[in-house]
């Protein structure tokens, strides 16, 4: 639960409105007096956006860690991409507004990508937006970021949409909560990133922009979120905002992280619970929850700092001799990489038909100007901490793991000579269709597994993951047989298996996949504790008799019966 003032992100997001400049109607023709006029308009709305990005991205720099503050500097360059401000300078010389000048050049420059069949460059074109949309909301005098000035610490931030990139550049100043108009899934980045946070989201609030434009109360709005029932009360009267208020205090988590081993019971069968992280500085806040280790560090969230030892240095530092997963750049589907915009290595990419729906280790494989760096980034920071081990994302076949460690041995080789150490540990995760079909073969190669749950119940699913809800499908039959059946490849192979996507982090399946043969989990830090606490009443034999009474259930309504009735 959350209270706080209305931060509407992107004064865009409200439409035209009296408090607005005249001018950001967006099609009013300018005079030609008032070109030199214009330009300048457009000039300073980029150094202010310039100059907030600087200073927000230098106390990032400070509080955090330099991958937060690369997400935002990628921004700028945008921003200040030389092209497309001459193009902008060119339109408002023809007698245009800077409003119009922006939306068109920067529309072309989506368009123009939007055409390009790769994945992740068609991906991109969202962070052009978002950079257009700061823009536009700075020539109408708003301010755009959180974390600048007023900045977004306890406020409630809402949009149409919010960029899973914009809270994790907030991650030092977190908002209170996040509201948005559009839908986004249980396995949205936005959606896992806020879990982990633990901050309050709702979202598919359409026409809350239109509510809160209508206010006249909308400068200084307050409103009450439930992220567990979904409601949303914007400027609540006296009455309603202290029964809230006196409702959050009940809901203060109480102690959460009581040590596991105090009470284990000694029959309880024994699981390990690890921390998903998306930024270095989250390692420590799965320990901090009783985490084992880093099952999963998802490091597209690095940004333009993907081949920065030190990210990887002190995430692995943090965790002492505990483990850290690191997976490799996992580009497409809606992980939108706002730091990579200016890395030369991405020039030109997508511009061959071939390199078309290719997505994490194959994209990757596929630019090896990208993967090396990163790949050598790994490999120098294991040369100081061997708690590291690599993770491959969205495999499809053996040879990508096979392929992978050749470039690996590479580079091992460029940076150690002939006496190059051993490699870490690879592991393949099994998300994709492909992956499961394999996973004997894949078992051979790999010295490890992790199920990523969230793409594979897309994909047994077919969905687009992006737009689906996965929750239909987490207690269906084939979801829970396809999850039996990899734990037992790996078992065969004598590899260990963990689960890393959102299921994981379900205590009420919990018991049934522990029946299944699952001992490791790999979830956000927030969810560890209950977790743990859950897994400690779980015996041997009531989790096997669980496991067999579900597979015989034919509807995920009655496997839900039986897990709401075992608990
Ligand atoms: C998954 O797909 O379940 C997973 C853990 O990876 P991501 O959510 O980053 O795709
Ligand atoms: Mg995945």
């Amino acid at each position: 639960m959350a209270s706080g003032k209305i931060l509407v992100l992107n004064k865009k997001d409200l439409g035209k409105t009296n408090f607005e400049d005249e001018r950001a109607a967006g099609s009013v023709k300018t005079g030609q007096t008032d070109i030199e006029y214009e330009k300048k308009r457009f000039e300073d709305a980029l150094l202010s956006y310039r100059e907030e990005t600087e200073t927000l991205a230098s106390s990032l720099r400070q509080k955090t860690s330099d991958a937060d503050a690369a997400i935002l500097e990628g921004h700028l360059a945008i921003a200040e991409d030389p092209v497309l401000k001459e193009e902008i300078l060119r339109i408002i010389s023809w007698g245009r507004s800077s409003e119009e000048a922006v939306t068109a050049a920067f529309s072309a420059q989506v368009q123009k990508i939007g055409a390009i069949k790769d994945p992740y460059l068609r991906e991109r074109s969202e962070d052009i937006k978002t950079v257009k949309d700061a823009l536009l909301a700075k020539l109408a005098g708003a301010n755009t970021m959180p974390g600048s000035e007023d900045g977004s610490k306890g406020c409630i931030l809402a949009g149409n949409e919010i960029s899973p990139f914009v809270l994790a550049a907030s991650v030092s100043e977190p908002p209170a909560a996040i509201l948005t108009e559009r839908f986004f899934s249980r396995n949205s980045h936005l959606a896992i990133l806020a879990r982990a946070l633990q901050i309050p989201m709702v979202t598919s609030l359409t026409g809350m922009l239109e509510v809160i434009r209508m206010s006249k109360n909308r400068e200084n709005m307050i409103c009450l979120v439930n992220g567990n029932t979904g409601e949303v009360i914007l400027d609540p009267d006296e009455a309603t905002l202290r029964r809230f208020q006196n409702a959050q205090k009940d809901d203060q988590p109480g102690e959460k992280n009581s040590e596991a081993s105090e009470s284990e019971q000694p029959e309880a069968v024994p699981v390990h619970f690890y921390g998903n992280i998306a930024l270095p500085a989250e390692a420590s806040a799965v320990l901090a929850a009783g985490g084992e280790g880093v099952g999963l560090f998802r490091t597209e969230f690095l940004g333009k700092n993907f081949d920065n030892v030190e990210c990887y240095e002190a995430a692995a530092a943090a965790l002492g001799d505990l483990p850290l997963v690191v997976r490799t750049l996992d580009l497409g589907g809606d992980k939108i990489p706002e730091g990579f915009s200016g890395i030369s290595a991405f020039a030109g990419v997508g511009d061959n038909d071939d390199e078309g729906n290719t997505r994490g280790i194959a994209f990757c494989l596929a630019h090896p100007d990208l993967f090396k760096p990163q790949l050598r980034a790994i490999l120098q920071a294991y040369s100081k901490y061997k708690n590291i081990q690599i993770m491959l994302p969205m495999v499809r076949t053996h040879l990508d793991l096979v392929k992978t460690k050749e470039l690996l041995d590479k580079c091992n080789r460029e940076l150690y000579g002939d006496d190059a150490p051993p490699l870490p540990k690879v592991g393949c995760m099994i998300e994709t269709r492909e992956a499961v079909f394999l996973a004997d073969i894949l078992a051979e190669e790999a010295d490890f597994f992790s199920i990523g749950s969230n793409d594979l119940v897309a994909a047994i699913a077919e969905e687009e993951r992006v737009s689906f809800d996965p929750r239909s499908y987490q207690y269906d039959a084939r979801t829970l047989a396809v999850l039996y059946g990899i734990n037992e490849a790996g078992k065969k192979a004598g590899i260990p298996v963990c689960l890393c996507g959102e299921i994981a982090a379900d205590p009420l399946l919990l018991p049934a996949l522990i029946g299944y043969g699952l001992r490791n989990f790999s979830v956000s830090a927030p969810f560890i504790p209950e977790l743990k606490k859950k897994a400690r009443g779980i015996t041997f034999e009531k989790a096997t008799n669980l496991a067999q009474e579900i597979f015989s259930l034919p509807t995920p309504e009655e496997v839900k019966e039986a897990l709401q009735k075992f608990s």
